[in-house]
């Protein structure tokens, strides 16, 4: 079935809403029609310059605003990266994000320094993804020359409980970045945070603002806000694990071929909690101590839960991103006798030798 992208609030409230199991069933059918239920993604988010940043993201411990324990740092340097990159590959990373605490990036030193990371782990036979802030078009084709695998620029929330949240830039300053790196072959990783006050009806509008982007996002980290001293969401409440649970199912209901990424949050999460997830459609966690700024769980419980569902990591570049509109692309340049335009990082050798081998074959 051709991936829905004209998704209403309404809609998807509805099937936010359904009786538990039924939205459960729902979403575990249509994760096993798209995806290998039981195979997850393991991924390492690196904070390469923490803290000091001038947004005012009300749930972030990084901005120089608020005051917390948050010790920061300069850009790390490339062997530093390359260190961690490789010790997150051998405790069975197959993906490394790293994020830069800035409102932009700036040309210069700082983001050639980024270019040549991005080339090093790339050469690790890695995912690569950075997430930096707001992206010019130019930027983000340097990225994508690099060898970057995917750009993540989360929409945190709906249009209308952003507001509420950040004031420093707006909600189409983000959509802007995401279609800057829309132009070039850099997959997309956009979600948000639930937890930080918002209503159901501005957890279905994120879905609606992330599911009818064309196409989807390759990504959708689901993030439960975990709340830190010093900041204006210190006092937000856990959220409860349903409410996760029916937050990843939704999203896999609406965005099938998507990696849906159990993101911030875990450590408040029972084990069992998390199986549900992966049940729902979650099929991507973050591995190591420390997401970003925040607690994660620690690798060898992360693997020890894996043999205990009988999950296995994905290894890097299985996943074949959005194969319907890539596909669907390809084919109008093959039909002409012309190279696919699009491909992949990563798996760009093996989709574009197929495809020409076929366009020969059709000669
Ligand atoms: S979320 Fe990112 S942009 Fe917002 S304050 Fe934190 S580091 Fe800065």
């Amino acid at each position: 079935m051709a991936t829905k992208h004209d998704w209403t609030k309404e809609e998807i409230l509805e099937i936010y809403n359904k009786p538990f199991m039924e939205l459960l069933y729902e979403a575990a059918t249509i994760h096993r029609e798209h995806h290998d239920p039981n195979t997850v993604q393991v991924s390492t988010l690196l904070s390469i310059k923490t803290g000091g940043c001038p947004e005012d993201c009300g749930y972030c411990p990084q901005a120089a605003r608020y005051h917390t324990d948050l010790e920061g740092n300069d850009l790390m340097s490339v062997n530093q990266v390359k260190a961690q990159a490789l010790r997150a590959k051998a405790s069975g990373s197959s993906r490394v994000c790293m994020g830069a605490a800035w409102r932009n990036v700036k040309d210069g030193e700082e983001f050639d320094n980024v270019l040549e990371m991005v080339r090093t782990i790339n050469k690790l036979d890695m995912e690569v993804c950075c997430t930096l802030g707001m992206l010019t078009e130019n930027q983000a084709e340097r990225l994508a020359e690099a060898g970057l695998y995917a750009y993540n620029h989360n929409l945190d929330s709906s249009e209308e409980y952003y507001k509420e949240v950040i004031s420093t830039r707006g909600y189409q300053d983000r959509l802007d970045t995401i279609g800057n790196v829309r132009k070039t072959n850099v997959t997309v990783c956009s979600g948000g945070i639930i937890g930080m006050g918002e209503s159901e009806a501005d957890r279905a509008g994120m879905l609606v603002a992330l599911s009818t982007l064309n196409p989807q996002p390759e990504s959708v980290p689901i993030n439960a806000l975990v709340p830190v001293e010093g900041t204006p969401l210190e006092e937000q409440a856990p959220v409860p694990i349903w409410e996760m649970i029916r937050m990843v199912a939704t999203t896999r209901i609406v965005m099938p071929e998507t990696q849906v990424r159990l993101s911030a949050g875990r450590t408040q999460m029972s084990r069992e909690g998390q199986a549900m997830c992966f049940f729902a459609g979650a099929n991507s966690i973050f591995a190591g101590d420390k997401l970003l700024t925040t607690p994660n769980p620690d690798v060898n419980e992360d693997m020890e839960m894996f043999k205990m569902l009988g999950l296995n990591p994905q290894k890097a570049f299985e996943k074949k991103s959005q194969p319907e509109s890539i596909d669907a692309e390809n084919s109008q340049y093959q039909s002409k006798g012309e190279k696919p335009k699009w491909s992949r990082p990563g798996h760009k050798i093996e989709r574009n030798l197929d495809a020409q081998q076929k366009t020969k074959a059709k000669a």
